[in-house]
């Protein structure tokens, strides 16, 4: 298990990555160092040691073993594209061969996110933003609230305002919004710029106890979020 917020960036910038990254699938990793934060933020809550994860549309999986590097005893891999199924294979081979046999158990599930009827304590999930896909983002928040009771959720922050209703709407509520500048590094083709940024937000998610979408306050970005008035 890997003890520093440090440690866990540098052990997560060394894994494989997308080999021929999909655009209609929005293929876009998250950044080492911003996976990190999140995932180490979550830890030091308690939420990561010994808990059953989620990493829904994980790709190479940079989320859910970076959950194993943290102790979770058990990470659900799901992924709709078999083309990456094998760097996530190599991804999980090299987190056993440095962090050894004591790292938690892990199935990976090929297949559509919305089918997914898994369950476990914490869904981390980079999904499409919904630009290539119209309304992945939501989809996939969806699937994430049924799938757990915490989710921390990555997505494009203009979209913030739209997302804290589809997730007042699956009942639950915005516990926080913390924003990233998102590298997208120059892997497809349409990129011209060698690395362009956008900015992220990153929603912690809370399903309300009785599932019912009246239990949770109104629809309203945090304040210290910003608003956005259109849907995208
Ligand atoms: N979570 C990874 C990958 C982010 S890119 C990371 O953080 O680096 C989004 C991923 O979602 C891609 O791997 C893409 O193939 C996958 N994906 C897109 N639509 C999906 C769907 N409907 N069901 C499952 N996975 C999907």
């Amino acid at each position: 298990m890997l003890s520093s917020k440090g440690s866990l960036a540098v052990f997560l910038s060394r894994l494989a990555q997308f080999a021929a990254p999909d655009a209609l699938l929005e293929q876009y990793p998250t950044d080492s160092e911003i996976a990190a934060t999140i995932l180490w933020d979550a830890h030091m809550r308690g939420e990561i040691a010994g808990r059953r994860v989620a990493d829904l549309g994980c790709g190479t999986g940079i989320l859910g073993i970076g959950a194993l590097a943290l102790g979770a005893a058990h990470v659900a891999f799901v992924e709709i594209d078999a083309r990456v199924l094998p760097a996530l294979a190599q991804n999980l081979a090299r987190l056993r061969d440095e962090l050894g046999d004591g790292t938690g158990e892990h199935e990976i599930v090929h297949g559509d996110v919305s089918r997914y009827t898994g369950h476990a304590d914490l869904v981390v999930q980079n999904p499409p933003f919904g630009t290539r896909d119209a309304g992945a983002d939501t989809r996939f928040l969806a699937s994430a609230m049924r799938a757990a009771p915490l989710v921390y959720s990555l997505h494009k922050s203009a979209t913030l305002a739209h997302l804290t209703r589809v997730v007042h709407t699956n009942g639950g509520r915005v516990l926080a919004a913390t924003r990233f500048r998102f590298p997208l590094k120059p892997t497809m083709s349409e990129h011209r710029k060698r690395i362009a940024r956008i900015d992220v937000v990153c929603l912690r998610i809370a399903r309300a106890a009785d599932g019912t979408s009246q239990a949770s306050p109104p629809a309203r970005p945090p304040a210290h979020a910003p608003r956005s008035r259109s849907p995208r």
